[in-house]
């Protein structure tokens, strides 16, 4: 399969070098089929959905509701009712922080996270505590970057009834461990805590199966895995979806407005206020379509694991050069390296890396507590996409090395 062909960004050059781009776990890039689906939908079916009885409306609603069946599908979702479309995983895990909580959290209750997690599963969960009077409780990782299990059952067997809902990365996007999530939801559901996940880097790198899983939320966003920006999903159990409020209140979310009450919408509808991104909702059947041949496929598998362990060896070669993330199976780590540099800013490296051609990212990665625990204020993050390749992972390694000699 000739990936690369398919991904017409992966051509350009950056200050006439050939791109590599290894920020794939902030955004990835999109497949032609999206690109295509993209701009035709925008000149042929530019009607606002579930509105008008027009024809461009209605082919905006067709191929939106058709986004979320691939949605429904790719994550083996029980109906349509469960899949809820929102602008991203940021705003799908505010949704449950905010109705989950106004339902079920109250004075002195806690919710229960991991210290790995990215800001977005963090604040708005310390934001709904902060209002219900509950307390953001953190359950550590080790050095490795491994959260323990042992540890999470005292935590939920001393809280007696407690706590209301743990939130967890599926995989960390610094560490790029993927949590052991069904041993924590079994564990979970055994004290009757409901999980959200927050699938923002599994949803990329694992089949998910959310009935397989019995996680009760599972939150993704489009652009992570070859969709356009500006589109997420909530995966949510009818339970708890019909029991909590909705969240915004306006268009399309109501059955009958009155002055005097409002009824709302059935699912998945009552938590989808205000025009949707049709367009990019639409663009969620091949980017997962895209997504799911990627995987499926034995070379790219092959050289997926290739380039893994070529990185995983090649930067620990490095003198000064400390990794993060080092789980003792090889496969329960996606392919993504945080590393810190003694004696070279991660920053700097960044940038002087960019003007080669490459692509990385720099900072505190949305998680400041994490780099803290490992008393870090920034890291350097390479993150591979399937369409990447081992030659691109060989001038990486002898780039940053040539970065680091010029700052030491
Ligand atoms: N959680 C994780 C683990 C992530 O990697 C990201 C994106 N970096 C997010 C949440 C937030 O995703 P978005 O910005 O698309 O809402």
């Amino acid at each position: 399969m000739d990936i690369r062909s398919e991904f017409p960004a992966l051509a350009r050059t950056v200050y006439e070098r050939p791109l590599v781009y290894f920020d794939n776990a902030a955004t990835a890039q999109r497949p032609r089929a999206v690109l295509e689906l993209q701009q035709r939908l925008c000149v042929e079916a530019n009607g606002n959905i579930h509105r008008a009885v027009h024809k461009l409306s209605a082919d905006a609603t067709e191929a939106y509701e058709a986004g979320r069946e691939a949605v429904r599908r790719h994550i083996n979702a029980p109906a349509r009712e469960n899949v809820i479309f929102t602008s991203g995983t940021t705003a799908a895990i505010n949704l449950v922080a905010t109705c989950f909580s106004e339902r079920y959290l109250r004075n002195g209750d806690g919710i229960l996270i991991s210290a790995a997690e990215h800001h977005s599963n963090l604040v708005p969960w310390q934001m709904a505590c902060a209002h219900h009077g509950a307390s953001l409780e953190v359950l550590p990782v080790d050095e490795a970057g491994e959260i323990a299990l042992e540890n999470l059952q005292q935590r939920l067997e001393a809280a007696k009834g407690r706590i209301k809902l743990v939130a967890l990365a599926h995989a960390s996007n610094v560490l790029g461990i993927i949590n052991p999530v069904r041993e924590v939801i079994t564990l979970a559901h055994r004290y009757g805590i409901p999980v959200l996940l927050d699938g923002a880097q599994g949803i990329v790198h694992t089949d998910v199966d959310v009935q397989a899983l019995d996680c009760d939320f599972y939150a993704f966003s489009g652009h992570k895995v070859y969709a356009p920006a500006g589109i997420g999903v909530l995966y949510g159990k009818s339970q708890y979806l019909n029991e909590m409020p909705p969240y915004m209140g306006g268009g399309e979310m109501i059955e009958s407005v009155s002055f005097e009450k409002t009824t709302y919408a059935p699912l998945p509808l009552k938590y989808e206020a205000g025009t949707q991104n049709f367009v990019a909702a639409a663009c969620m059947a091949p980017a997962l379509e895209t997504a799911r041949r990627m995987a499926a496929d034995p070379t790219l598998q092959a050289a997926e694991r290739e380039m893994k362990s070529f990185l995983t060896e090649e930067l620990s070669r490095i003198e000064g050069l400390r990794l993060y993330g080092t789980p003792d199976d090889p496969q329960r780590k996606i392919p993504l390296f945080s590393f810190a540099v003694e004696g070279a800013f991660a920053g700097d490296l960044a940038q002087i890396l960019d003007k080669m051609g490459f692509a990385v990212r720099s900072g505190h990665m949305c998680a400041e507590p994490l780099l803290a625990r490992y008393g870090q204020t920034s890291m350097l993050r390479a993150s591979l996409a399937p369409y990447n390749t081992l030659t691109e992972c060989e001038a990486f390694v002898a780039a940053l090395r040539r970065a680091i000699n010029m700052l030491r």
